[in-house]
């Protein structure tokens, strides 16, 4: 695997799109980390709390860490003293509570609202209807949660069509969200993998997770500890 190359390839196809590439390091070593930060790359996601917070421990504090995966309630506390964006909140209890465990660590959090727009049943988030009304009653309601866009996962298929589709639903409701006046402000919209990350950029992406295109295959966890 060549990082440098990989990270230096799509460095370049975000940034043609003036999108931002999120290093998904999941289960990838300290030393694989680190080859891509020699090659530029400043932002990393991970997916569980245990993992990134070990690794932030680790790894230089310039490095913006993204949480990208599920995040439980009871373990916030644990990553808000340095995460700098949480993409996947989809739920009001999530967001209350990291707007509690930020307001104690003197921070306010970038979040972003996971939409469900895959047709499987088993992928978290909002659905349309439910996004609406929470940020209806919610978006002003928070003083160390900034609710700055959202966030999807499209199925996971072969069908590139059904993909764009999913996407474009999500970058409607993106700019449908925008043209509410809210109190607050739609600058992210986090869609894209590896395996979708063309489409996802054509179809209005802020934000693409790359992983096994930069680092591999994942074969199963590693322990940073
Ligand atoms: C693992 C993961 C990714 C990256 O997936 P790849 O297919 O390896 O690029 C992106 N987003 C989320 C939420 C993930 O959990």
């Amino acid at each position: 695997m060549e990082i440098r190359k990989n990270i230096n390839f799509y460095q370049a196809e975000t940034s043609r799109y003036r999108a931002s590439l999120i290093a998904v390091s999941k289960t990838h070593s300290i030393e694989k980390i680190m080859e891509a930060y020699e090659a530029g790359q400043r932002i990393f996601g991970e997916n569980k709390v245990q993992e990134l917070t070990g690794k932030y421990e680790v790894l230089p504090k310039d490095i913006q860490w993204h949480m990208i995966g599920h995040l439980q309630t009871n373990k916030v506390k644990f990553i808000v003293p340095f995460v700098a964006l949480i993409h996947a909140v989809d739920s009001e209890k999530l967001l209350a509570e990291i707007d509690k465990q930020a307001g104690k660590a003197g921070r306010i959090i970038p979040c972003l609202l996971q939409v469900h727009i895959a047709e499987e049943e088993t992928k978290f988030g909002f659905n349309d209807e439910e996004l609406l009304d929470v940020l209806q009653k919610k978006s002003g309601a928070y003083t160390h949660v900034k609710i700055s866009g959202l966030m999807a996962m499209a199925t996971f298929t072969e069908n590139q069509e059904q993909i764009r589709r999913e996407f474009k639903h999500v970058k409607n409701l993106f700019e449908k969200v925008k043209r509410m006046n809210l109190p607050l402000e739609m600058k992210e919209l986090s869609i894209g993998m590896s395996a979708d990350y063309k489409i996802a950029l054509e179809e209005g992406s802020t934000m693409v997770r790359i992983g096994s295109a930069l680092f591999g295959g994942r074969a199963s966890q590693v322990s940073v500890n």
